[in-house]
């Protein structure tokens, strides 16, 4: 497989790496972007963003995107990831823009598709308390009602619902003896009387939420896709949501080797600088190797994706989320380690790479739950 970059696709990194050291290359940036470090999403940058066309990145032109692929969607969550652009909404949006693609309407696509290549944030609400790895066993419910659909209950750990223009919620319009049978996806304007956002604190500051449902009403063309087959739709879109959070982790374990880099390299004990101990020397090789292989295995899972994107490939996505986010981890650890106290401080981006990183082998699937899968597609 040939994994080199076009040369379009080489200008666009450019021109992203570009944008973000002229607009976040800085601490002082970064803290006023984000109300120091309490928020991850900011509304202007984002706003620039797509006044450069780069938000509609996987979305057809007729929809106001520029029709590009997987790949071009990875290479703008690693290097925005890599430049610490506030773009926390980002990742959802282009989750529920793949399902809009996919399963969407005319006038879906033209609404939701058309919002997000404008500059809308779209979120996705699948878990609730009692229906976290095990998310078949939600029970929110959505009761037709007069053509329409009236939904009770609680969703848990939704992120950027606070600054969404909708909520795709995941709710059960149908018991019956299968947990995967009778689940349908559901629009629900974040606005709406009876959905209240809730915030969680969290060790990464304002990004993931609380819903509450208490008859909120929903109109049947707010159905996205099929009635109950939600189940089915979900997992048509795992290959994407899985490579999209690995990319974006690629950008931060890059992160934290490029500011590695430069610290042990300045940082003077003993007469000489850290980075000519052989000690540390060993783990940034080791770090470095790892880096390129999630970054040959992200490419190379994308390349899937657009060879064929209605293929399901769970092993392939459930193996390169598992391994980049695994690697991201123990390379923002180590970068810590290797910082020594100024590692830990927040004088540094390390800790917050750290912070990030720890999240990831959690949400979209926890690594236990990847490792179940792989298993699964060996039969086991
Ligand atoms: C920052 C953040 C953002 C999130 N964003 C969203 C979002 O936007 N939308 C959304 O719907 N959800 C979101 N989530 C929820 C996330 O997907 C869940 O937290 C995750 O799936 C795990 O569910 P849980 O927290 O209930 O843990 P549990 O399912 O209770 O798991 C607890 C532990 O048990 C392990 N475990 C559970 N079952 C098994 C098993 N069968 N085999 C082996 N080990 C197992 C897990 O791996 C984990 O270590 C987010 C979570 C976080 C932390």
């Amino acid at each position: 497989m040939d994994f080199s970059l076009t040369d379009e696709q080489e200008d666009f990194v450019d021109a992203i790496r570009r944008f973000c050291d002229h607009e976040c290359g800085t601490r002082d940036q970064r803290e006023r972007l984000t109300d120091s470090y309490r928020q991850h999403h900011n509304a202007e940058i984002y706003g620039q963003m797509a006044e450069l066309d780069w938000l509609g990145v996987t979305i057809p032109e007729e929809y106001g995107g520029s029709g590009g692929t997987m790949l071009d969607a990875c290479l703008f969550m690693e290097e925005t990831s890599r430049g610490l652009a506030p773009i926390g909404g980002y990742a959802t949006t282009l989750i529920v823009a793949a399902a809009t693609g996919r399963f969407g309407t005319e006038e879906q696509k033209k609404e939701i598709l058309g919002g997000i290549a404008r500059g809308s944030v779209e979120a996705i609400a699948m878990t609730e308390p009692e229906a976290g790895s095990d998310v078949g066993a939600l029970t929110t419910s959505a009761e037709r009602v007069n053509g329409g659909f009236v939904l009770n209950g609680q969703k848990v750990f939704c992120s950027n619902a606070h600054i969404a223009d909708h909520v795709l919620v995941v709710c059960r319009t149908t018991k019956s003896e299968s947990k995967h049978e009778g689940l349908t996806m559901i629009w629900v304007p974040r606005d709406t009387d009876g959905m209240e956002v809730v915030p969680i604190d969290t060790m990464g500051g304002r990004e993931t939420n609380h819903l509450f449902f208490t008859d909120v009403e929903a109109p049947a063309d707010a159905v996205l896709g099929e009635v109950d087959q939600g189940w089915t739709q979900l997992m048509a879109g795992l290959n994407v949501e899985r490579l999209i959070l690995a990319a974006t982790m690629l950008g931060i374990a890059e992160r934290v080797f490029d500011d590695l880099i430069v610290y042990v390299k300045e940082r003077k004990q003993f007469g000489r600088p850290i980075g000519s101990f052989q000690s540390l020397q060993h783990r940034i090789a080791e770090m470095a190797t790892e880096i390129e292989s999630a970054r040959l295995m992200t490419r190379w899972v994308a390349t899937l994706i657009d060879e064929d994107p209605d293929r399901m490939l769970p092993r392939e996505a459930s193996m390169v989320k598992l391994h980049v986010t695994e690697i991201t981890r123990r390379a923002a650890l180590e970068g810590m380690q290797m910082m020594g106290g100024y590692g830990y401080a927040s004088e540094y981006d390390m800790e917050r790479l750290v912070r990030v990183s720890l999240a990831s082998t959690i949400y979209g699937g926890t690594s236990e739950i990847q490792r179940n899968i792989i298993a699964k597609t060996f039969g086991l």
